[in-house]
């Protein structure tokens, strides 16, 4: 079965959390036999991504040259980073429910 919730491996629901914590790395570590998992057909999904990065990097840019003031640095810093965790929310839940899982050949991964 392939899809974004099982293990081609091993069968099992590798669960929200692996895919969560991956964050961009989308090495997925499967929690049930060991297997190195990653997702394919990703990269609308990057794309997307590095588009948000960007936004909240320039939108932290507008806060802090607006205010100028360490306080203004901080509460906007904090925002990108809680707005960061929402996203890898979002494309965790995204991925399991719209990709598809496949084993990382870890014989050619060692090579390089
Ligand atoms: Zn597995």
């Amino acid at each position: 079965m392939q899809d974004g919730k099982h293990c081609p491996e091993c069968g099992e629901d590798i669960g929200f959390w692996p895919v969560f914590s991956a964050g961009i790395s989308l090495r997925i570590r499967c929690p049930h036999c060991g297997s190195i998992l990653t997702y394919s057909n990703c990269w609308n999904v990057i794309l997307v991504l590095i588009c948000i990065v960007n936004l909240l990097i320039f939108l932290a840019l507008v806060l802090t040259d607006a205010f100028k003031s360490w306080s203004r640095l901080t509460v906007s810093f904090i925002v990108v980073l809680l707005t960061w965790k929402a996203v890898e929310l979002v494309i965790a839940k995204y991925l399991r429910a719209n990709n598809s899982l496949s084993l990382v050949d870890t014989e050619t991964a060692n090579d390089a």
